[in-house]
């Protein structure tokens, strides 16, 4: 790897999401280079701090709340989609309707 690494591919790393030959290389180029080796530090300490940090539990549930929340929403895309197979069925039948109209013309 001659490229600096860019944050998404240690992220990846950290994460354990390379495959060995892409760890490797990585690994092969942090060796020669302080720029990414330092960003693999900052961003591995920024992930030991994240991880420190204690967990606060919920006062109350969410969830019924989120779910009430995204029900109508769905409901309107069922809605919608379904008008739209009703207006490309409507437009079908008057396009077989007058393509009969005019063979029946000739
Ligand atoms: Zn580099």
């Amino acid at each position: 790897m001659s490229e600096h690494s860019n944050v998404e591919t240690i992220y990846a790393y950290l994460d354990g999401e390379l495959s060995q030959q892409e760890a490797l290389a990585l690994e092969a180029h942090l060796r020669t280079c302080p720029e990414c080796a330092g960003e693999l530090e900052h961003q591995r300490s920024l992930f030991r701090s994240i991880e420190s940090l204690p967990s606060v539990p919920l006062g109350t549930n969410l969830a019924p709340g989120v779910m009430a929340a995204i029900r109508p929403r769905r409901d309107w895309l069922q809605s919608l989609v379904l008008g739209e197979l009703l207006a490309a069925a409507s437009l079908t039948t008057a396009l077989v309707l007058w393509l009969g109209g005019a063979e029946l013309q000739l």
